[in-house]
């Protein structure tokens, strides 16, 4: 894409989550129209964009609608099937392309991904069938088995100690293809997002630190209180440097271990804003869901500036139930009589256990202030401290 598509411009996107949501919003206060394919009539993202091409994602009259109602299209989830951006791409640009968004679909390609560019990653085997199974070697026990494909907030994983837990959990998870990682000793998690255009310019996010429990991010904190800087450049130059090498157009995040011993890991990457990035919509003059817009237009990127110390805390479905199981609302009022809370609901009508269904970001002038608030706020909703 050569010129850029000013504001006025129709931008669609691929899933209706509240990613997609987030990034309507961003696309409308600029001035774009905006369309989303999803096939559900209540998705978050489509009840507010201007419309709302409802099929499958890979509906062929699905597919022509969206690319004749738009200019460029971009992807709100990695697990919309690569083969929909392809044909999406015959007739208008889609950012991030296919091939960058399969290789995030699969955690043994985007392993090898990070090995051919030198970012280290957890030890690992890839297991696709059962003699692979029988040949994975002793070091990587205790380890982590998880699902190749679709596996998202710590669901189709299982913790494995020995080669007895393997082979059972490899059938409970139905045989599918997996990778075995070894289970790492972690000290802190942290996430890098980058935005690069078609030119090849790359700018970051801050790096995150996150805070995961049972394997669904919880919080995330910026700056990160506990990572040296010189780490922190680390992750930026590896997260800048894998976008670099997939010749990638969009957002794109990457989630990091810090070891016991000071080492950092790749963990895996999303090709599209990310939970921990949340953040930048109340405390960077840039959020990721104006870069992703910014990125799939063709326009200027520009360093974004962390403007105030900030505190996400996600927001489950869990919150809408009391100690005794009976459905209630959060004490919004409450929360909201604090400094510097910023509520974002995703406009999700049924409450389930470990739903994300929102989430709440604190600003302040220091870390430390944005972190008392937000403690504040977690004893008010019930959630753990951290
Ligand atoms: P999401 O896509 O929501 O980030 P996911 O289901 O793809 O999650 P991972 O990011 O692979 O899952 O893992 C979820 C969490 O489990 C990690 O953030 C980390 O806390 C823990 N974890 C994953 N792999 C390892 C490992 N090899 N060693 C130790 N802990 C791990
Ligand atoms: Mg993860």
């Amino acid at each position: 894409m050569n010129e850029p598509l000013l504001p006025g411009a129709t931008l669609g996107v691929m899933g209706g989550g509240q990613l997609g949501r987030m990034f309507v919003h961003a696309a409308q206060a600029l001035g774009y129209g905006t369309v989303v394919l999803d096939p559900d009539a209540a998705a978050p993202a489509g009840v507010v964009a201007h419309d709302q091409v409802c099929t499958a994602y890979l509906d062929p009259a699905g597919l022509a609608e969206l690319a004749r109602r738009c200019d460029a299209i971009s992807t709100e989830f990695e697990n919309v099937p690569a083969e929909a951006l392809r044909r999406l791409a015959e007739h208008r640009p889609v950012a991030p392309g296919a091939d960058a968004v399969a290789v995030c679909q699969d955690r043994a390609d985007e392993k090898a991904q990070f090995v051919r560019c030198g970012v280290p990653c957890a030890p690992h085997a890839v297991i696709a069938d059962a003699a692979q199974l029988a040949a994975v070697p002793d070091t990587l026990l205790p380890g982590i088995l998880k699902t190749a494909r679709m596996g998202y907030d710590g669901k189709g994983q299982a913790t494995v100690v020995d080669r007895a837990a393997l082979q059972a959990a490899w059938a409970r998870l139905g045989q599918v293809g997996c990778v075995l990682e070894q289970r790492l000793p972690l000290r802190h998690e942290l996430s890098v997002i980058v935005a690069r255009n078609a030119a090849g310019e790359v700018v970051n996010l801050p790096v995150q630190q996150n805070l995961h429990r049972d394997g669904i991010l919880a919080v995330t904190q910026v700056p990160a209180p506990d990572v040296d800087a010189v780490l922190q450049q680390q992750a930026i130059a590896a997260a800048r440097a894998v976008a670099a090498a997939m010749d990638y157009v969009g957002v794109l995040c990457v989630e990091f271990f810090v070891l016991q011993d000071g080492r950092l890991v790749a963990n895996e990457m999303a090709p599209r804003p990310h939970n921990s990035g949340h953040y930048s919509i109340d405390a960077c003059d840039v959020s990721q869901f104006e870069l992703q817009v910014r990125t799939l237009a063709g326009l200027p990127l520009v360093e974004p500036r962390l403007h105030s110390a900030a505190v996400m805390l996600n927001l489950l479905g869990d919150l809408w139930f009391d100690a005794g199981d009976v459905a209630r609302t959060p004490p919004w009022d409450a929360v909201l009589a604090l400094p510097g809370v910023h509520l974002h609901l995703y406009g999700k009508t049924d409450a389930r256990r470990g739903r994300k269904m929102g989430h709440l970001t604190v600003t302040a002038a220091t870390p430390d202030a944005a972190r008392g608030v937000a403690l504040q706020v977690a004893a008010l909703l019930g959630l753990p401290p951290f």
